[in-house]
């Protein structure tokens, strides 16, 4: 080896490394240079990974899951990278020999191109937390050579670590976010069944290599509420298990985690994560126990908000009448068009698509919508006309002294209007974008005298329902 490639070498390798390339092309280049100037056969990155307790190829694969002291690294460098009888193994500055096997050595014999690996601590505050491990050509390395890749070996330390304080940091932003969306929610909504799924979608997002079940305890009993389905009868064993008490309850196999939300000391769900392939990481573990807690703040304060709401008759989002104001004038009305046999039309209006708008945009742009419509709404129809939110995107409005051709009149105009209207989500916070297209689908019906109140909403449902098969953005009567 001569001086002069080692200094051009050193300074390639600190070119490469402020690069700040991804760490994958910082890796393999590293990879390439050691072994055009330093003739080394491979190098491999292992790390002790904080976040998952854990050793890791710095590629990405987690050697094994189990907390290991430095002691047990050292053994665990031995046997995983073929120390043969001779060979020499640096750690931490000392020189370690291996005593081989009888078959390790009947292997050696047997192995003409004979490679020495050398490891160096990559060290951080005092602390090791990896190994770099090179295996080299050469069979007895000099003083010098040592020295060189001693150097190199703290410049590619320093990188790694960079590297990895970027990555908890990120972490860390993603959990703070995930933490501040789950609080947020309730700024403009307060129904379960519109909250609970966006609970376990932001959950679901930040934990995103388990899978993730809410169960709400109904009559001492726990029912999935989100996702839809699941058969897995182990998570159904192991929430029998969960009590007023439990902090949270992990299976045998270390894979399903249950996660008590409760309120008032008493539990009212649980967040199960289920990971079919690892066990769960005590750092998952960790998240997750603030995750449900602020989850069930969130429920707490949608429940409260909820109760306050009973005796109200509007909707807090859009202004309109709420469903169970909508109940109760559909009841007066159906009463009033009996009694006076004067004619009544119904209207159920659906917004079209409209989780795309709130996956594309964000939920802030889908309530944007949801206020822009019912403002149309309320411009469209006459003064006597009833419109309510009927649930999440979904207006019902009530049409007293109408016949059915007027209806369908005022509900082509309506859809109509909200066709070329532009939707405006500036105040939403959505991206590079100001304005969006909508469309809706509704379905009318006429009253007939023989009808009670639920047997009109069925009817103008399922108009709007062929409205909705037949290809949405248009109106149907029943
Ligand atoms: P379709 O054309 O068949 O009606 O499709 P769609 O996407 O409109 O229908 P779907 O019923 O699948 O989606 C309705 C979505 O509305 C799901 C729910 O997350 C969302 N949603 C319900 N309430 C609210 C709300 O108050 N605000 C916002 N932003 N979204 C809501
Ligand atoms: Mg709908
Ligand atoms: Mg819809």
């Amino acid at each position: 080896m001569n001086k002069r490639n080692d200094i051009e070498f050193l300074n390639k390798l600190t070119i490469l490394l402020k690069k700040k390339l991804s760490p994958i092309n910082t890796m393999s280049s590293i990879n390439r240079l050691f072994k055009e100037y330093l003739n080394t056969e491979e190098i491999r990155y292992i790390i002790w990974d904080n976040n998952n307790m854990s050793l890791k190829d710095f590629n990405g694969e987690i050697i094994s899951a189990e907390h290991l002291s430095e002691n047990q690294i050292i053994s665990w460098a031995y046997s995983n990278f073929s120390i043969k009888k001779g060979k020499t193994f640096y750690f931490n500055e000392h020189e370690y020999n291996c005593e081989p096997t009888e078959d390790e050595i009947r292997e050696i014999q047997a192995d003409k191109d004979e490679i020495n690996t050398v490891m160096y601590p990559i060290i951080e505050n005092g602390e090791v937390f990896g190994l770099i491990s090179l295996k080299l050509k050469e069979i007895n390395p000099n003083k010098e050579f040592i020295s060189l890749i001693k150097i190199s070996s703290l410049l590619i330390s320093g990188s790694i670590i960079n590297y990895l304080l970027n990555e908890q940091m990120e972490i860390s932003l993603n959990f703070y976010k995930a933490m501040k969306d789950i609080a947020k929610i309730i700024e403009t909504q307060y129904e379960l069944s519109y909250i609970i799924p966006l609970i376990g979608e932001m959950i679901d997002r930040f934990i995103s290599s388990h899978l993730i079940y809410i169960f709400i305890k109904k009559e001492k009993e726990y029912k999935l509420v989100w996702p839809k389905a699941c058969k897995d009868k182990h998570i159904y064993k192991l929430l029998d298990k969960i009590t007023d008490k439990t902090e949270y309850e992990i299976s045998k196999d270390g894979k399903i985690g249950a996660f008590p939300i409760t309120n008032d000391e008493t539990t009212q769900g649980v967040i199960v994560a289920y990971s079919n392939i690892e066990k769960l990481l005590q750092k998952d573990i960790d998240y997750l126990i603030q995750l449900t807690r602020q989850s069930g703040l969130t429920l707490q304060r949608a429940n409260m908000y909820a109760e306050v709401l009973k005796y109200a008759t509007m909707d807090a989002l859009t202004g309109l009448n709420n469903r169970r104001q909508f109940e109760i004038r559909l009841n007066q009305e159906v009463a009033n068009s009996k009694r006076n046999n004067t004619p009544m039309c119904c209207m159920m209006l659906d917004v079209d698509y409209f989780k795309k708008v709130n996956d594309t945009y964000g939920h802030a742009a889908g309530d944007c919508v949801l206020k822009d419509v019912a403002q149309i709404i309320k411009n469209e129809i006459r003064e006597y006309d009833i419109a309510c939110r009927y649930g999440g995107e979904e207006f019902f409005i009530i049409l007293p002294q109408t016949q059915i051709k007027e209806a369908s009149l005022v509900a082509q105009r309506l859809r109509k209007v909200i066709e070329e209207a532009d939707i405006d989500i500036s105040g939403s916070g959505a991206k590079n974008i100001t304005n969006i297209k909508i469309t809706v689908s509704i379905g009318v019906c006429a009253y007939n005298s023989n009808m009670s109140a639920d047997e009109t909403v069925q009817k103008a449902d399922k108009a709007l329902y062929k409205a909705k098969t037949t290809g949405r953005n248009r109106v149907i009567i029943a």
